[in-house]
């Protein structure tokens, strides 16, 4: 272990600067980044920076920490995984957010119930940030009830023509390939069993992306409009009819990653808060201060907490993801309420002083992280009747069954 960390320090430290040496108030572009409140004019050139980064981790070994090595994995455990968080978050390194939901949501469905063709395609290159993935489950009348969704694909000649509308799909204008969930059974008894998954090639005739702006001013996820797409045979993931087990690799991967610190976005925060409680006098006051420990603790916690559902059972680890996604989001809002709490007014006039009105972003967005991944609604639906056990909620009679 000390020999794999003192790689991953030389790795980084011959390329990036130590995040405390570029932290000082009122130096530099005050603008501040997170999962779902992005606050970036540059969009594309953060997107070449991170695939710069994610490539020469990949040709490191250091990209894709627990993968198999077949498919350009270290094929490394959880405590090498929590080293290199460790010693990541000692660096400023580029932000990695628009690789993650090819890496996290994508990555594993196809690892789980791809071909040996898909697997050796599209591994590598999501996780040497070659290919960049996008999750194309959600629509306008589906959500939380996912398995209601209305894309349709029908069987033609070597494949499916494809037509429909997906909606908040993270980064698909940015995306090469979209796990694609659509129906290919009519038959309204078999909601689940009638889906399948696709892996989309988003260049392909009939794809439409529209990027939809959203409240913090950025537009980083969209609308996508499926008209008459083909999607050869080759492209399905998994089996035709099996779409909803793959949705569900992919949903309990993604919340299982929610407080995910490879691009450092929560400790970043929690750093600037530290230099804007200096700066405005807070860092004394012992409420601040405790609320700050509070947020680094909850931080390591985040770290800590996936790994510790790898021994579980399947039901308690399914569960248990929900449980991640909770803690997690829950860090975050808590950690932008103290930001709120110690600037007051100066978060939403936008006075020109340095580090404040960029807050205003954060707090838009943060909201967001309830929603993203399952609401937590519904996160705690899962670990009600899942790992607690308790009776599941009245189902709404359906129109199809009262008929
Ligand atoms: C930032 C962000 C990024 C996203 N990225 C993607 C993406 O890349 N790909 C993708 O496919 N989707 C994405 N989504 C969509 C997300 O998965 C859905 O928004 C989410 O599942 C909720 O669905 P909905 O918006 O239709 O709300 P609804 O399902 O209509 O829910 C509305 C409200 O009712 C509550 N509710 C619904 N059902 C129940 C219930 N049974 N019990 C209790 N309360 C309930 C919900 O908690 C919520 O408060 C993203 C969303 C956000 C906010």
């Amino acid at each position: 272990m000390a020999e794999f960390r003192s790689r991953v320090e030389a790795f980084l430290g011959a390329r990036y600067p130590r995040r405390h040496e570029t932290l000082r108030h009122g130096q530099g572009d005050d603008s501040l980044v997170g999962a779902a409140f992005r606050d970036s004019d540059d969009e594309a050139g953060d997107l070449r920076r991170a695939r710069a980064y994610q490539r020469e981790l990949f040709d490191a070994g250091l990209a894709w920490l627990s993968g198999p090595v077949e498919y350009g994995g270290a094929g490394l455990g959880a405590a090498e995984r929590q080293a290199f968080a460790e010693v990541v978050r000692r660096y400023d390194v580029p932000d990695v957010n628009g690789l993650l939901v090819g890496q996290q949501i994508v990555a594993p469905a196809v690892l789980a119930h791809g071909s040996a063709d898909q697997r050796a395609r599209l591994l590598p290159a999501l996780w040497s940030g070659e290919l960049v993935g996008c999750q194309l489950f959600s629509e306008p009348d589906a959500g939380s009830d996912l398995a209601s969704l209305r894309t349709r694909a029908r069987q033609v000649d070597g494949g499916w023509r494809v037509d429909g509308q997906k909606v908040w799909s993270s980064g698909a204008h940015l995306a090469h390939v979209g796990e694609l969930l659509a129906r290919t059974s009519p038959d309204p008894a078999s909601r689940s069993r009638g889906l399948t998954m696709f892996l989309l090639d988003m260049e392909s005739p009939g794809v439409t992306v529209r990027p939809l702006r959203q409240m913090t001013g950025t537009a980083h996820f969209c609308e996508v409009f499926l008209d008459d797409v083909f999607v050869p045979d080759d492209a399905v993931l998994g089996e035709v009819g099996g779409g909803w087990a793959v949705a569900n690799v992919s949903l309990s991967s993604e919340r299982d990653n929610f407080g995910d610190e490879s691009a450092n976005l929560f400790i970043r925060l929690l750093d600037r808060l530290l230099l804007l409680g200096q700066e405005v006098g807070a860092a004394e006051d012992p409420d601040f201060r405790d609320r700050l420990a509070d947020g680094y603790v909850r931080h390591v916690v985040n770290q800590v907490l996936p790994a510790s559902l790898e021994t579980a059972t399947p039901e308690v680890a399914t569960a248990g993801t929900s449980l991640v996604k909770l803690f997690a989001t829950d860090a975050d809002r808590r950690l932008v309420q103290l930001a709120l709490d110690v600037l007051g007014p100066a978060l939403v006039a936008d006075t020109g002083a340095w580090g404040t009105y960029a807050w205003s972003r954060v707090l838009l967005g943060v909201h967001a992280t309830r929603i993203a991944g399952g609401t937590d609604e519904i996160q705690r639906n899962i670990l009600a009747e899942r790992a607690l056990g308790l009776p599941r909620e009245p189902r709404p009679v359906r129109e199809d069954r009262r008929r």
